[in-house]
Formats: C-alpha cells, sequence, structure tokens
C-alpha cells in the first residue's frame, strides 16, 4: 500500500503515541453511544471520541465533524484510495461505508489522549492487527430480544435496516473472544464505571 507522506503507518504512529488506543464495538443498538457518551463525562482519564467518516445520510440532530464527518461515496473512495484511512468497512452491507480516519487518531495518541474507536467488529479485527495495542472492549446488549427492543425504541432505522442490523449482530457475536474484555450494557451507569475500572488497570502499563 502506498502510505501518504503526511500520515504516519501504525507502528511509527504507536512508537510516538503518549496515549492509548480503545476499541468498542457491539452490536448496533447494543448502547455503545450512550456508554461511550456518558464515560467521557464521567472518567478521568484523558479520552478522546475518534470522529469517524461515513457515506450514511445524518439522522436528525446529528452534527457534521461531531458525530460523524458525512462524506459522499466520492470522497470517502478517494480518500480510500489514497491510504487516509486506518480501517473502513461497508457495514451491513447496504452500500454505507464507515472509516477511522488515520490522521486525527495519531494526533490523540501524539498529544496523550486515550482515543476511543467506537467501530463495528470487522474494524475492530483490522484494528488489532495493525501494531497499535489496543485496549478492546466488547459492548453486548444483555439479549437478542432487549437489542431488537433498543433499536425499535430509537427509532432511527427502518423495519428492514432493523432487520439488516440484527442479523449482522448474530454473526459479530462470535467475534467475542477476540476482545480482551465484554461488557454487558445492562443499566448504562453500571456499565461506564465498570469500562472506567477497566480502563485504569492499563495506567502506567
Ligand atoms: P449503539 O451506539 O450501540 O448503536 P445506542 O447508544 O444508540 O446504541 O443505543 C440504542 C438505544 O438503546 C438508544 O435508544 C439508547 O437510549 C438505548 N439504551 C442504551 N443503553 C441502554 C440500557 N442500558 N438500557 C436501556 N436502553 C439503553
Ligand atoms: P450508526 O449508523 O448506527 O451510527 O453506526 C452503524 C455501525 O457502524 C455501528 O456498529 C458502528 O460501530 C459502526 N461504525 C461507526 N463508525 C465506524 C468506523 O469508523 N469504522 C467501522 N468499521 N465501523 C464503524
Amino acid at each position: 500500500m502506498n502510505w501518504p507522506k503526511t500520515l504516519s503507518k501504525p507502528e511509527q504512529v504507536r512508537q510516538t503515541a503518549l496515549g492509548r488506543l480503545i476499541v468498542i464495538s457491539g452490536p448496533s443498538g447494543a448502547g455503545k453511544s450512550t456508554v461511550v457518551r456518558r464515560l467521557l463525562q464521567k472518567c478521568p482519564l484523558p479520552l478522546e471520541l475518534s470522529v469517524s467518516a461515513t457515506t450514511r445520510h445524518p439522522r436528525p440532530g446529528e452534527v457534521d465533524g461531531r458525530e460523524y464527518q458525512f462524506l459522499t461515496p466520492e470522497r470517502f473512495a478517494q480518500l480510500r484510495s489514497e491510504g487516509a484511512f486506518l480501517e473502513c468497512k461497508e457495514v451491513f452491507g447496504l452500500g454505507r461505508w464507515y472509516g477511522t480516519l488515520r490522521q486525527p487518531v495519531a494526533s490523540g495518541l501524539k498529544a496523550g489522549n486515550w482515543v476511543i474507536l467506537e467501530i463495528d467488529v470487522e474494524g475492530a479485527l483490522e484494528v488489532m492487527r495493525c501494531d497499535l495495542d489496543p485496549i478492546t472492549l466488547f459492548i453486548h446488549p444483555g439479549d437478542r430480544q432487549e437489542l431488537e427492543r433498543r433499536l425499535r425504541t430509537r427509532k432511527t432505522e427502518t423495519d428492514a435496516q432493523i432487520a439488516a442490523r440484527l442479523a449482522t449482530a448474530d454473526a459479530e457475536y462470535e467475534a467475542l473472544p477476540y476482545y480482551q474484555h465484554l461488557v454487558i450494557n445492562d443499566q448504562v451507569e453500571r456499565a461506564v464505571d465498570e469500562i472506567c475500572t477497566i480502563l485504569k488497570q492499563y495506567q502506567d502499563g
């Protein structure tokens, strides 16, 4: 692969990193965004959420550059061909791309921040192979009925999209053994406290 001059290879990122990389995955609807939002408020570590790029459309209330960088498929493809992504995937097979931009992650780590990637399982497995020594957590919703209930309550997807997300979830559970930590998001505050306690174990080491 041709790496752009302005961006760093994973091993260069790791060598200059002062912070830690954290990968959080789990099925869509498990509560990752809810938990991460609260974690950022509550956990006294220098956490920073990586803003992914996506070709999906913004949901009501989502702001470009805050929840995601919303890109056209053409711009996304261009960045992909330039090697600008640490990882990127077509999630749920519905033609929507999501990706982690290499440059903001590198500068966050260099600044000493603990950079959180909230990404799907396929992307996470790619990052695990990247020699960036991530701390990896899998957020579990409890059971399938609860996952479906949460997706329906959120009211952000059509029935077809919910079906695609539930089908993907079944496959995602199979990747559980690759994660260092499993956290059941039965109650948001409890799950957040558990994640914060896990992360603190990595301080000074
Ligand atoms: P994800 O980011 O994993 O797709 P969200 O954070 O959007 O999931 O959560 C999906 C829905 O479930 C949201 O409506 C959210 O308010 C709700 N939710 C999140 N965590 C819990 C929980 N522990 N108990 C009940 N509902 C939850
Ligand atoms: P949503 O459309 O609900 O915001 O996200 C859908 C799925 O895409 C979630 O499972 C989320 O974790 C995943 N996702 C978000 N950003 C990225 C990313 O940068 N890379 C990958 N591989 N998955 C992502």
